[in-house]
């Protein structure tokens, strides 16, 4: 019989298994049958500390039971507040917009920035330029500003165009350059939305702080917005709390969701510097900022998030992200030795690498079977294609990243 759920990504026509996880705790999931699974991507990205996190879990109940929701539009309340001056002290951005997921934070955005420029009599500036290779999400905004392909085919009609700049390929850096500058010399050039280091559903591409950087400098030369999405790639990802951190970036406009409570609740928020905030501000109705959802701050998931930072003031997250990172790099360097194994890639917390694929279409088979294969060993590590990643939450333990590590190297076998 079907289960009446439509999962997400998922072809229920390939009839794969969908196990039920009662419990998680961790890098810890456990599955109706209590067999142990190691969560090796977070669930998704989200989960940085570990699952079920005491000092999270225990302000989402005490915030369920005080103040649940509350309209935001004109009303506010104490969780909301303090976190939004506790991401003013991380980013270093003056103002913050809360919304409920990454893709619906990367929408205010991009209307942010289109607002910004009408508001200052530029409303020419309507176009936006994108990386190769990125993801922004899924609804329709965030799909029109990523990687077209199979993903999102069906729904081209509805989708929005964009300037793309290539990706910057170790050595093909000035290209990335000068396509940025040709976009930002354009008199419709509203501002670049990027990944900083990491295309994460892309493939897991990397590239280094510099780059980043005289990106940065580009889009700031011609006065063009810089929009930096970090919603995978803040909260600790990379290494530091923020992968702009690493080049010293302060974008414009930075989009936050995923790790802000630490994996436990849905919460978006984009940050704004004084210009952006500045230019809608004015007595004047029309210059405001026309969004919502039912749910924006959320008082329990503001709470939440409230939590996390409060986790990463009072615990050693920083070491413990270190501490990983270097295990990761050891790991990185016996795969590097591994036949079949290409590509292998690391930045902070994330490992990435390609299995080689022989020529002729065989990569279409791949995917779901590194799937099943990892699975069988108790492993939720999930490929992009042929590319393997391991993202754990950073509680994951030496034990259990090792035997991740093992299986990505073991799954070689699946190439004979
Ligand atoms: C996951 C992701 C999004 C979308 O976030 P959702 O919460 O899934 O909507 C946007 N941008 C990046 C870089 C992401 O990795």
């Amino acid at each position: 019989m079907r289960s009446p759920i439509w999962h997400p990504f998922t072809q229920h026509g390939l009839g794969e298994p969908i196990p039920l996880i009662t419990r998680a705790e961790g890098a810890s999931l456990y599955t109706q049958d209590g067999d142990r699974i190691v969560d090796a991507i977070s669930s998704w990205w989200v989960t940085t500390h570990g699952h079920a996190y005491p000092p999270i879990a225990r302000a989402i109940a005490e915030q369920a039971g005080k103040l649940d929701q509350l309209i935001f539009a004109g009303w506010t309340h104490q969780p909301a507040q303090d976190l939004a001056e506790g991401l003013v002290g991380i980013t270093g951005l003056p103002y913050a917009f809360f919304s409920d997921s990454g893709s619906t934070c990367v929408e205010v955005a991009l209307k942010m920035a289109l607002g910004h420029w009408r508001h200052l009599g530029q409303g020419q500036r309507q176009r936006i330029a994108v990386m190769q290779h990125s993801y922004h999400g899924d609804t329709i905004g965030a799909m029109s500003i990523g990687e077209r392909g199979v993903y999102n085919a069906a729904y081209e009609p509805l989708l929005f165009a964009v300037d793309t700049v290539p990706f910057p390929h170790a050595g093909a850096e000035q290209a990335t350059y000068d396509a940025l500058a040709a976009f930002c010399a354009s008199d419709d050039a509203a501002g670049f939305i990027v990944e900083p280091l990491v295309l994460g559903a892309g493939g897991m591409l990397f590239y280094p702080p510099a780059v980043l950087a005289e990106m940065a400098r580009i889009c700031a030369a011609h006065g063009v917005l810089f929009i930096a999405d970090e919603v995978m790639t803040g909260w600790g990802r990379t290494g530091t709390m923020l992968a702009c951190d690493q080049a010293g970036v302060r974008p414009d406009i930075l989009c936050l969701a995923k790790g802000i409570t630490g994996g436990a609740l849905p919460l978006a928020v984009t940050m704004a510097s004084e210009a952006i905030y500045e230019s809608h501000y004015a007595p004047d109705r029309s210059k405001t900022f026309f969004h919502s959802s039912s749910y924006t701050a959320n008082a329990i998931a503001c709470a939440a998030a409230v939590a996390n930072l409060g986790v990463w003031r009072d615990e050693p997250v920083q070491q413990r992200i270190d501490t990983l990172a270097a295990r990761q790099a050891a790991g990185a360097a016996m795969l590097a030795n591994v036949a079949g194994v290409e590509n292998v890639r690391q930045c902070g917390t994330i490992l990435a690498l390609d299995y080689h694929v022989p020529q002729g279409g065989y990569l279409s088979g791949l995917q779901p079977r590194l799937l099943a294969f990892f699975r069988e060993r108790g492993l939720l590590i999930r490929p992009l294609g042929n590319t393997a990643y391991l993202m754990p939450p950073y509680s994951i333990t030496p034990e259990d990243l090792t035997s991740c590590h093992q299986a990505l190297a073991e799954a070689v076998e699946l190439l004979a």
